[in-house]
Parts: C-alpha cells; structure tokens; sequence
C-alpha cells in the first residue's frame, strides 16, 4: 500500500532543516494582540512589521462595536449559503454599500479573499475560454483558473509586450480574461496597467484586476491601482478582500456587466459555502465607511511606506522593487541567512513575514516587510534601525 504522506518527506525533511535553525514561522504564535502593531510573541512584546493591516483597523471601537450588536442581533453564524437560507439584509447592505465605494453596478460578496477569486474566475470562465495569467499571480488566482477548466496561458511578470505576443499566437476560440494585481503580495510591485489597457486595445479581452492588497490604499478614492492609474473604465472586474485593509475576513467581486448577478448561479465557490457570519459582515461594512470617511488613513500610510522605503535604501538594502507601497520586501541571498536574519530580527522585538521558494517569485529568499498606518514614526525608525544592527551583525549579504 503507498503511504498518501510520502509525497510530503521532502518538506518534512525541509521542516526538520528549519526547526533544527530555531525558526518555524509556520506556526509561530501571536499569545495575545496587544494593537494593530504590537502583539506578545515567545513572551516579549514585538512590533508587528508583517501583518496586512495597512489602515489600523482591527481594533477601532466602532467597528468592533458593529461586530458586537451583529452577534447579539443575528447571532453567530448563518449556517447556510447565499443561495439558501445565508444571505441577511447585512449582506445586502455590504454588497450595496461596496458596490457604491467602488462605482461600480454590481458587487458579490465571497466568505473569503481566497474564494473570491475562485469564484470570480471559475464563474467567469470555462473550458472553452482561455485566462491569461501574470506568471507572478497569486496562488487563489491559480487555483481559480484550474478550477475553471479554461485553457491557462502565463505571462511573464508585469510584462504586456509577452501578453501582447501570446495574444497574437492564440487561436482560442472562446471568451479571454486576463487577470493581474494592483499591488503584488511578495515584492510589492505595481501593475503598469496603462501598459496592459494599450494591450486590451488592440486585442480586446475582459480584464479582472485584484486589488487584494491595493483595495483601501491606492488612488484618490481608495479604490486601488485603476483609481490610481485612472482607468477604471478599462478594468471589467475587480477582486478584493477584506482581510487586509478593511480588517476583518471576506472577500468580493464587481463588475458592471448586466449579467454579472448571474455569477451568483454559477459560481461555485459562492453557492456551495456558508455565507459570512454577521459578526464578520457588520464589521467589515462599519471599516469601509470608517475608510471612506478618513482618507488621510491612506495618506498616513503613504508616508510611512515611503519613510520605511527610503530607510531600508539608505542601508543599502536590496528590495523586490523600485517603488513604494506598503510592501517593503528584503531579498536575501540565500535560505539559511534569511532564517538567521529572521531569527535576529525577531529576538530584537520586530516580527516580519520569512518568503521562502517555491512560494516568492524567482525562488528569491525575502523578509517581507509591511506598514500600517497605525506605525507611528518611532515604530518605523526602530524597524529600520533593529534591521540596520542585523545587517551590522554580518547576517545580511545582498543578493547576487
Ligand atoms: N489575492 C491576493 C493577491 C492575496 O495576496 C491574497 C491573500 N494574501 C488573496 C487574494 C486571498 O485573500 P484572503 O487571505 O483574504 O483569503
């Protein structure tokens, strides 16, 4: 009989490799959270400089205050799907009101980020279409495309002139999606979206951006890329979650498309799971008023971001990309010395995401940096200097 587990010896092995170096960021806990940076982590208190909380939401008291009135008023789950007994007048109202901040027609609401792109694209295509995919893509937006049964073809990362090619070569017959970020998870590059609406003039496609980590963040209105970019009108759909800048779990589509409520039949990762419990809902509606009505959240966290940007060049750093967002990646030479650095970094008091392959792109070993709003000048200054003092120590060496 085989074993089902012998696939997985080799990343036991690696496993073994790692706790043997004193890490396992895997199942590192937070004991308790302290605030939207701080948390008590192997029993010392530690600034969170790897979270997704780029606005500072998680403990606002109005939010958690929705949060509280939905558990006593609905109670604490809705033990059923959208399409049966799950969708409350709260889902409606979250639906309504995103669909508003975003100007777009329509908005669904999935119970995760994950299943939003899921559901988005396997609702979107089928096995007669083809989605062109960013190489870079987030795995949800793999696994999306998979469960589709649509014809994948990749493109090289952030590259329109490759897409323009590949477009030119197809002889699909079907519908064609192509799919790219706002703002990448690992290395925190943008989208040249303006690039790709050249591409989608000439070949004409159905474009979906995720705004996963962009939603809240960029443009004028907190909209994302295409608001910054100011081609909104070119992007059909939007993807976003509400595990980032709105704080809570959840995640959505939208589109204007007259058909695109039809998603709500055929999509499966939107029929075929509860719907989010009202805690959720409540909570996550009260953070998108709360970031409608206090822009300068978004304004705070462009300077922090710059501010940690600027810190890290001026140590001579190399970072994943040349602009600044709130995803500030150091790329490290190797897996050992980002462990150690990681370990250094966290007996210091700083806690940062450890990216390691095959999960980063380019099988570059990161620590992963994000900033919140809620970072106050101090937080940031420290982050830079404990990685200035790990550097120092002779952990870091740049990147070949
Ligand atoms: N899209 C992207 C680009 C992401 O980075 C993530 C999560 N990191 C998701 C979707 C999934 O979102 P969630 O974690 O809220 O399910």
């Amino acid at each position: 009989m085989t074993d089902l587990f012998d696939k997985h010896r080799g990343i036991a092995e690696r496993h073994e490799r790692m706790m043997s170096l004193g890490v396992n960021a895997v199942s590192l806990t937070n004991d308790r959270i302290l605030s939207p940076t701080r948390a008590i982590i192997n029993g010392r208190e530690t600034v969170l400089a790897g979270t997704n909380n780029y606005m500072g939401i998680t403990f606002e008291p109005d939010c958690i205050a929705a949060g509280q009135e939905a558990l006593g008023l609905y109670g604490t789950g809705t033990t059923g799907s959208r399409i049966a007994n799950g969708s409350y007048a709260l889902h409606r109202d979250l639906e309504k009101e995103l669909a508003g901040f975003l100007n777009r027609t329509h908005c669904i609401m999935f119970t995760t980020g994950y299943q939003a792109n899921l559901g988005m694209l396997a609702g979107l295509a089928g096995p007669k279409d083809t989605i062109y995919l960013d190489a870079d893509s987030h795995s949800s937006i793999y696994d999306g495309c998979t469960l589709s049964g649509a014809k994948l073809v990749r493109f090289r990362h952030n590259d329109a002139s490759d897409l323009d090619k590949r477009l030119a070569r197809s002889e699909d017959g079907g519908g064609r999606l192509v799919v790219l970020e706002g703002i990448y998870s690992m290395l925190g590059d943008r989208a040249p979206l303006a690039d790709f609406v050249e591409v989608k003039k000439k070949h004409g496609f159905q474009l979906l951006v995720d705004e996963a980590h962009s939603f809240g963040v960029l443009g004028p209105n907190g909209r994302g890329l295409a608001d910054e970019a100011g081609l909104e009108d070119d992007v059909d759909f939007v993807v976003g979650t509400f595990s980032k800048s709105i704080g809570a779990i959840g995640g959505f589509g939208a589109g204007n498309h007259p058909l695109f409520n039809m998603l709500r039949y055929t999509s499966r990762p939107y029929m075929f799971t509860a719907s989010p419990s009202p805690a959720t809902v409540a909570t996550s509606l009260a953070a998108i008023r709360k970031l409608k009505a206090e822009p300068e959240r978004r304004e705070r966290l462009a300077v922090n971001s710059a501010r940690l940007f600027n810190g890290f060049k001026a140590l001579g750093l190399a970072l994943g990309c040349d602009s600044v967002s709130p995803i500030v990646a150091v790329n490290c030479p190797d897996e050992v010395s980002t462990i150690a650095m990681w370990n250094a970094l966290l007996n210091a008091g700083v806690y940062v995401n450890i990216a390691l392959p095959p999960g980063t792109p380019g099988k570059q070993c990161l620590l992963r940096c994000s900033v919140s709003a809620a970072h106050t000048f101090e937080d940031i200054d420290r982050i830079i200097a404990l990685f200035g003092e790990v550097v120092a120590q002779g952990h870091y060496k740049k990147a070949s």
